[in-house]
């Protein structure tokens, strides 16, 4: 292919010209290659970086025909035999990286990764994952807008998926998850003169009450274990218990426990793999839980974490385990003993899955919530 330059003119330059002023590089279409047009091209190359000389040759056409495609003026896809190259995907590549999603390098070609990342971003606003960018994809990225620049933006995803969802919490299926229990599992032990102190009656008694408090709240509520299971269940059996519910939300209880008895806090946990890849809306529940929990009980912030446990990753829906203390530290242990405390904790998760379905937007202060006050205000906006 011959180079086109000033001074030329026919159909090659008409179309040139028209991808220049879709650029908005330059103002007017034409069939001559005049000086602004030369001052055009220029400007185009210097922006791509690639030899700036005013020459339309091979390389300078391919990167103005991949400028051409502004991003949702056609369905993007991963195409195995012939992958699809243009700025356009380098604008969606460079919008899921900056919402956090790993689409890999910007490098306009949509490959799996980039694939891949869409379909993670289509899961979590509550479309179907198929990895490709329709205007069903356009429609939720624009809503997004340009609120996900600078803000938290896996906030924001969230609260995309969660309005998607509806904002009443009434119907929601939640499963709680008193951890252990059933033949020697007990999880953390504590001697306590003639008594003890066992994790899985403590998370039982949690989970009881939580159980309480949730369907008095409207949500369907399902506990994976009873107080004396006969057996006991594996992360995983627990995730695919949930996961047949087709449940929203899970939270898993535990209690911790630690040879230095000084070790105390509540930490909470959701899933993720520590290299950006995490459940977003996992991590929001995980924050509100914490933010509640160490708000309103003063409880040591043992901070939120992400973890691969089979529980957290198995899970189809939102998962977060949270640590309610530890068992073998005198300060949390004499207040975990207390049923009025435990009340205090049911109390916090309460409110924290209240604010999962509460829009961002309306955000009140952590630890303020009056949860019946909530509960009035969320069943006058269904
Ligand atoms: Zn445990």
């Amino acid at each position: 292919m011959r180079s086109i330059r000033r001074g030329d003119n026919g159909p090659a330059v008409v179309e040139i010209r028209s991808i220049l002023v879709g650029l908005e590089l330059l103002e007017t279409a034409s069939d001559v290659f005049d000086d602004d047009m030369d001052s055009a091209v220029r400007a185009f190359q210097q922006s791509r970086g690639i030899g700036v000389d005013g020459l339309v040759g091979p390389e300078t056409w391919g990167t103005l025909d991949a400028a051409r495609w502004r991003l949702g003026t056609r369905t993007l896809f991963h195409s195995v035999t012939d992958a699809l190259v243009g700025e356009d995907v380098r604008e969606l590549q460079e919008r899921m990286l900056e919402m956090g999603y790993d689409a890999g390098r910007a490098d306009s070609i949509y490959g799996p990764r980039t694939a891949r990342s869409v379909a993670q971003f289509q899961r979590e606003v509550g479309l179907t994952p198929d990895g490709s960018c329709g205007p069903q994809t356009m429609k939720a990225l624009r809503r997004l807008g340009r609120k996900v620049v600078g803000g938290r933006p896996q906030w924001l995803r969230e609260s995309e998926a969660f309005r998607q969802a509806g904002t009443n919490l009434m119907g929601k299926t939640i499963v709680i998850d008193p951890g252990h229990g059933g033949g020697d599992d007990l999880g953390v032990v504590v001697p306590d003169g003639p008594l003890r102190w066992t994790e899985t009656d403590l998370v039982f008694d949690l989970a009881a009450r939580l159980e309480g408090r949730l369907a008095a709240a409207g949500m369907r509520v399902h506990l994976t274990r009873g107080p004396q299971p006969a057996s006991s269940m594996t992360g995983a059996e627990r995730a695919e218990l949930a996961n047949s519910l087709g449940a929203d939300l899970l939270i898993s209880l535990h209690l911790d426990g630690h040879d230095n008895e000084a070790a105390h806090g509540v930490a909470t946990y959701h899933y993720g793999t520590g290299s950006g890849l995490s459940s977003t809306v996992g991590e929001r529940l995980a924050n509100l839980v914490q933010r509640e929990i160490v708000v309103r009980t003063g409880m040591r912030d043992c901070h939120v974490h992400s973890k691969t446990w089979d529980l957290l990753r198995l899970t189809k829906m939102p998962a977060v385990r949270v640590d309610l203390g530890y068992l073998t530290s005198p300060v949390d242990r004499d207040r975990l003993v207390n049923p009025l405390f435990r009340e205090q904790i049911v109390e916090a998760i309460l409110a924290a899955v209240q604010r999962m379905y509460y829009p961002v937007e309306i955000d009140v202060p952590t630890g303020s919530i009056d949860v019946r006050q909530l509960r009035v205000a969320l069943a006058n906006k269904a």
